[in-house]
C-alpha cells in the first residue's frame, strides 16, 4: 500500500501510547465487538491473533498432530498453511485430511477459487474487502473465516487479524491460542479502522488501468478479485530478479509473477521496467 490510511496514522495510537505500562486485563472486548459488527456475527464467534498468519498457525495445531494428514488447495498459494502443518507434525497430502485450507480470493491468482468440500475448512480471506464475497455464512458448517487487517486497512506491521468460527470452536481456539496476541495500539488501529472502513475503489480501478497497460505490452494478466494481478511469464523468475536488480519488487513464481497494485506513478514505473526487461 502506498500510503497510509487514516488508521494507521500516529495520532490514532495516542492514548494507547499513554497507558502502555499497564496490562490490558480482560482481552479486548471492543474490538472483538466492533469485528462481530463487521462481521455480521456475535462476538462469541471472534478469535483474535496477531495477524491471519498467527491465525494459520493457531488453526495447523488446533486440528492437527504428528501423523495427521492437512490439505491445502489450489496449490501452489500461500505458503505459511504448508509451515502450519509443519509445525503441527502433520503431512500435506488430499487423503483424508483432519483439516483443508484454501485461500480465497486465492493468492497468487486473485481468483475466487471454488470453496473445496473438506470439513473442517479454514478459508483465509485476506484479501476479502476487495471483492467482499466470503464464506462467513457456513461457520455452522465447519467452516473457519481467517481475515486480517494487514491489507484494505493498511495495518500489515500492527499484526492484527481475527478468525470467525461457530462459537464452540471460537471457544476451542482461543483457548489454544498463545497468552495476548494482540498490543494495545494494534488493537487501537484496528479500532480506528473499522469505524471507517477502507475505500478500495481507487485500488480496483488501478488495477483495472495497470492490467490495460500489461495488456498493452502483450502481456495477459488473469482476472483479479483482489489488489493484485497474476501475469502468466515463462522466465518469470528471471523477470522477477530483473526487477528487483531495478528496486521493484514483485512474487516471482513458476509461470509467472504476482504484482501488487500500487499508484498511478508506481504502477507505470513498474510497466515501464517491465517493458524494458522483456525487449
Ligand atoms: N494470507 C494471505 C493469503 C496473505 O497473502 C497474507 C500476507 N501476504 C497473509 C495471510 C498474512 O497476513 P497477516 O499480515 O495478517 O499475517
Amino acid at each position: 500500500m502506498p500510503t497510509p490510511p487514516a488508521s494507521a496514522r500516529p495520532e490514532t495510537i495516542a492514548a494507547a501510547l499513554g497507558s502502555i505500562q499497564s496490562y490490558a486485563h480482560g482481552g479486548h472486548p471492543e474490538l472483538l465487538h466492533a469485528i462481530a459488527d463487521y462481521v455480521g456475527v456475535g462476538p462469541e464467534h471472534v478469535v483474535l491473533g496477531a495477524g491471519a498468519d498467527d491465525l494459520i498457525m493457531l488453526c495447523g495445531r488446533s486440528f492437527a498432530g504428528p501423523g495427521d494428514r492437512v490439505a491445502i488447495a489450489d496449490e501452489p498459494t500461500y505458503p505459511m498453511y504448508r509451515i502450519a502443518a509443519w509445525v503441527a507434525g502433520a503431512e500435506v497430502s488430499d487423503e483424508s485430511p483432519v483439516l483443508t485450507f484454501c485461500c480465497r480470493p486465492h493468492n497468487p491468482t486473485g481468483a475466487l477459487v471454488d470453496l473445496p468440500t473438506g470439513r473442517p475448512l479454514v478459508v483465509d480471506e485476506a484479501y476479502f474487502e476487495f471483492c467482499r464475497d466470503s464464506a462467513a455464512s457456513l461457520l455452522d458448517d465447519g467452516v473457519i473465516v481467517i481475515r486480517t487487517f494487514s491489507k484494505a486497512f493498511g495495518l500489515a506491521s500492527a499484526r492484527i487479524g481475527y478468525a470467525i468460527a461457530a462459537g464452540e470452536t471460537a471457544a476451542e481456539l482461543n483457548a489454544r491460542q498463545s497468552p495476548a496476541p494482540v498490543s494495545t495500539l494494534a488493537v487501537s488501529l484496528a479500532l480506528a479502522g473499522l469505524e471507517s472502513p477502507p475505500d478500495v475503489g481507487p485500488t480496483l480501478e488501478e488495477r483495472e488501468r495497470l492490467a490495460a497497460r500489461l495488456r498493452e505490452l502483450g502481456l495477459e494478466p488473469l482476472p483479479s478479485v483482489t489488489n493484485f494481478l497474476f501475469v502468466p511469464l515463462p522466465e518469470a523468475r528471471a523477470v522477477e530478479q530483473a526487477l528487483l536488480r531495478r528496486g521493484l519488487l514483485v512474487r516471482g513464481y513458476d509461470s509467472g509473477i504476482r504484482i501488487t497494485v500500487r499508484d498511478v506513478r508506481d504502477d507505470d514505473r513498474l510497466v515501464d521496467e517491465v517493458a524494458a526487461i522483456l525487449v
